[in-house]
Parts: structure tokens; sequence; C-alpha cells
């Protein structure tokens, strides 16, 4: 099987574009200008379409004259949660709702949900990304609200819109100017590709990815022939491919670029264009199928398990578990290369035990060169411990996904222990030690781990059928090799991709 390219631009082209703003206030809820007067300035402007969508209120064009303008139904309607812009639809939709309720009451109606500014306030979180990626249903976010300009947070979302695609999250990004004055227009704007001129086929392409987003420059077009993508954008000075999670995957000066999609290996793909002055174009994703980019994407869904296996009393890290006990726990030896996702030379083996105050984990590192281990970290300069022959585990205690315990363990035994995301706090590494064992044979070095529940900040074991995150690496420095638990992809420490950790 080649490699071929999936794109919703493979169904609407680019001879027909239509420019317009979907998301404006007038004096039917907080903005400051007429409705008129609103419709009066975008065709002015020479939009071809327009969305009124004050806050909780359902579009009314009579006694309007469209002046041209294609007129959207639309509302922003203000959830439990944040702010939801709902497009096609004039039906009246309850406020006050969570957004999940607001999401499958805009698709019961018919309409298109985007939600609105996730980067607005003073902590960049209107809509966190967690939150986000827990929500189902919905088209898409805003990737640049104009009105966040004026307001603290950003006007861009990318970084959360590239976070929600690695996730596997298929969501269209939308520019809009969200104008409360006139000063505020003509910051953001929707292109679509239509067939018409019509709402229905404007609202066809806003459904289905038919358009892109746009704080000024045009793209001409986009041409997709097997695995690669050609696009022109005339006021563009520089245009670029953006990878999984926001990877720079090529950066081209000039108004066109084609792009061969063989050699990725990440599913997907999207394209940006950077204008003199400032002025960005976003177009959606282009999705990529290969065996490669299917193996990925299989191993990011079928997540690894490793099960602690409950004892009585804490291992005294004695050296060997006792032989009942290694008899019953459970090994886990599928580890995969960093990158590449291909069987290491050399196996790693993990298991793990729970007793009521710790969870011991016993790795069994296989060296063919163990007179070239190197571990020179010391207690007092452990910074870096993971260029040392070492292993390094991630526990996210309940699955949050951003939060985990960091633990590292050079061949030596020596160890520290770091948390990491916006949940860390609730782990206890103060002055917490992580005590090791180290032993090693003719061909293996072998790691003992305790870690206290406290230091995890639980006060008691973690209950039957409790599942936590976990992801194990091992670094070897006699051959350069990265092997993981869990196929995080280039950064171990992405916690969305980690495995999980069963009781
Ligand atoms: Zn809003
Ligand atoms: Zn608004």
């Amino acid at each position: 099987m080649s490699t071929t390219i999936s794109s919703s631009y493979k169904h609407f082209d680019t001879s027909l574009q239509l420019r317009g703003n979907l998301h404006t206030h007038t004096t039917r809820s907080d903005g400051q200008v007429s409705p008129q007067e609103m419709i009066n300035a975008y065709a002015e402007m020479g939009y071809d379409f327009l969305a009124l969508s004050d806050h909780n209120t359902v579009s009314d064009f009579s006694q309007l004259d469209d002046r041209g303008l294609l007129l959207v139904p639309a509302n922003e309607i203000t959830t439990t949660d944040g702010h939801l812009l709902c497009l096609g639809t004039t039906a009246s939709i309850p406020c006050e709702k969570s957004t999940q309720e607001t999401i499958d009451s805009v698709l019961l109606a018919g309409g298109i949900p985007f939600l609105c500014h996730p980067s607005w306030n003073k902590t960049f979180n209107h809509y966190s990304y967690e939150f986000l990626s827990s929500l189902t249903g919905y088209a898409g976010i805003e990737i640049f609200n104009g009105s966040i300009i004026e307001d603290p947070g950003s006007p861009l979302a990318l970084d959360k819109w590239d976070r929600l695609l690695a996730a596997g999250h298929n969501l269209w990004g939308l520019a809009t100017d969200d104008a409360h004055y006139p000063f505020q227009r003509g910051r953001g704007c929707c292109i679509a590709l239509t067939r018409d001129r019509s709402l229905e086929a404007l609202l066809t392409a806003l459904r289905c990815g038919g358009f892109y987003a746009s704080t000024g420059p045009s793209i001409q077009s986009i041409t997709i022939e097997g695995s690669s993508v050609r696009l022109t954008a005339p006021e563009a000075e520089v245009i670029r491919v953006i990878g999984e999670s926001g990877r720079v995957l090529s950066s081209v000066p000039g108004t066109e670029i084609t792009f061969e999609a063989t050699d990725c290996r990440w599913p997907y793909f999207r394209i940006e264009i950077l204008a003199a002055g400032g002025g960005q174009a976003w177009t959606q994703t282009f999705g990529i199928q290969s065996p490669e980019t299917s193996r990925r994407r299989e191993l990011i869904a079928n997540k690894p398990v490793l099960k602690a296996l409950r004892v009585h009393t804490a291992s005294d890290l004695s050296g060997d578990l006792p032989a009942e006990l290694w008899e019953k726990t459970r090994k886990f030896d599928d580890f995969l290369v960093a990158e590449v996702a291909d069987k290491p030379q050399a196996a790693t083996e993990i298991c793990c035990l729970l007793s009521d105050t710790s969870l011991f984990f016993d790795i069994k590192c296989t060296e063919p060169f163990i007179e070239k281990l190197s571990a020179g970290k010391t207690q007092e300069n452990k910074a870096r411990l993971f260029t040392d022959d070492s292993v390094e585990l991630f526990i996210d205690v309940g699955c949050t996904s951003t939060s985990y315990l960091h633990v590292v363990a050079n061949a030596q035994g020596i160890s520290y222990a770091k948390a990491l995301g916006p949940k860390r706090t609730r782990f206890n590494t103060e002055n917490s030690e992580i005590p090791t064992k180290v032993s090693k044979s003719t061909d293996a070095w072998r790691l003992q781990i305790e870690i206290p529940l406290i230091t995890l900040g639980c006060s008691e074991a973690p209950s039957r059928g409790q599942i936590w995150g976990f992801n194990a690496t091992r670094n070897r420095t006699p051959v350069s090799e990265l092997s993981q638990f869990s196929f995080t992809g280039e950064d171990n420490h992405s916690p969305q991709r980690f495995g999980h950790l069963t009781f």
C-alpha cells in the first residue's frame, strides 16, 4: 500500500472562495453598533457572508437589509463552562447548561457548534486542553479570535488545536473577529470554498471542513495528487507545514509549496501561510494513509498495560524477589524503540508489586555490552541522570493525562523524583527518598525501586480496578538506544499517550 492523502479539500475546490466573519456582536447584546450598521460595514469591506452571533440571542434578519451578504443564523451561547458559537440554526438552545449538553442540543437542532476563544483570560484557559479533550461532537475551535487582542489571554489557540489533533480529535480550525466594536472588524475571517453563493453550500462547507482560517492572506489553490500537496498563496512570504503536536516539517520562502508526505511517520499535517506584515492563514488538516501511519494509529490506540501484584508486606529490596512472587508477577517485556517503534536490540522486562505503603518496580535490563555500562552521575551531580544507562518511570496517579511523577534511576542506583504538570502539587517530592537497589550479572543489570505511596500523594493503596497512567523508558549508552513501555513518539513526556498501570 502506498502513501495517500485524505483531505476535506478533495471535496471543495478553490475556484469559488467566499470571505466572511462568523462571530459578531451588535446592540442586541453587548456590541456597540446596530445590526444594520454591522451588515453595512462588512458589505463595504467586500465580505460575502456574516453571522450576527449576539450572546444567547437567536438571529432575526427581518427588518434588515442584507446588502448582498449571506446572513448566517448564529448564537453565542453561554454554557456553565464557557462560550459556544452555534452556527446555522435559529433554534432556541437553552443557555447555562453544560458544554457537552449544549453541543448535543446544537447538533440535534441541525446547528454547527464551535468552541470560542479557548485561550481567553489571564490563565489562557477559557477552555483548557484537558476540558476540550473530554468533549465530543463539536465541529472545531476558534484558533484565532480577534477580540482577545484587547482582552487578557491569547487570540490564538494553535497550541491546543495541535495537541487535540495529535490526540486523534478531528476538529476544524476557525478564525473570527468576535467584533464588539467597529475597530475589531476584519481581523479574523473564514474563507469558505463553496459550490455556489447559497447559505446551504456555505453551511455544508463549514460542516465538512471546506474552508480555511485567515487573518488576511488568501490561498489561491490546493492541489492533492497521490502523496503530495501543492499549495499557492500569492501574499505568502513563508509557507510552513506543521506536523504532529505542532512540529514544523517544512518551511519554504515564497508563494508556493509542494509537500511530499511519503516519509511522514505521523498521520496528519496542516499548512500555514505567513504573509508580510504578520497576516497568517491556516488550512485544515491533511490525513496521511500509509502502513507506517496506520501502525502508529494502532500503537497509540492500544495502550500497553502493566498489572500490579498485591503483596502483604513491602519488599525490603533484598535483591531477587522471592521465587513465588516472581512467578506470580505479570512481566511486561514488549518495549519499543522511541520514534521508530521497532523491537530494541536489548530487552527490558518490568514488573510491579503493590504493598500497603509502596509501589515496587523490578526492572531487568538485558545488556550484551555490560562492561561498557556508563553510570557516572553521583548523588551530588544528578542533572541529566537520564544520559547514563538508566530507567525512567512516569506515574500519572488517576490518569489525569497531564500530571505525573517522573522517577529516574541509573545503573548505580542514583535516583531522583520530580513532579510535573499542572496538578504536580498532589505529589510529595520534598525530601522524599526513592530507595533503589541495583545488581549486575554478565549479561544484564537489574534495578529495584520502591516508590512510597505517600510520595505519590496517596494516603492509602489504590483500590482494586483502579487505572493509572504509566510509562517506563530505558536509556542505553553502550549502543545509543531509547526504548519505551508506551509508544509516546518523539517525546517521553506525553502523558496523554501513557499506557496503563492497573491494580
Ligand atoms: Zn465569547
Ligand atoms: Zn463573542
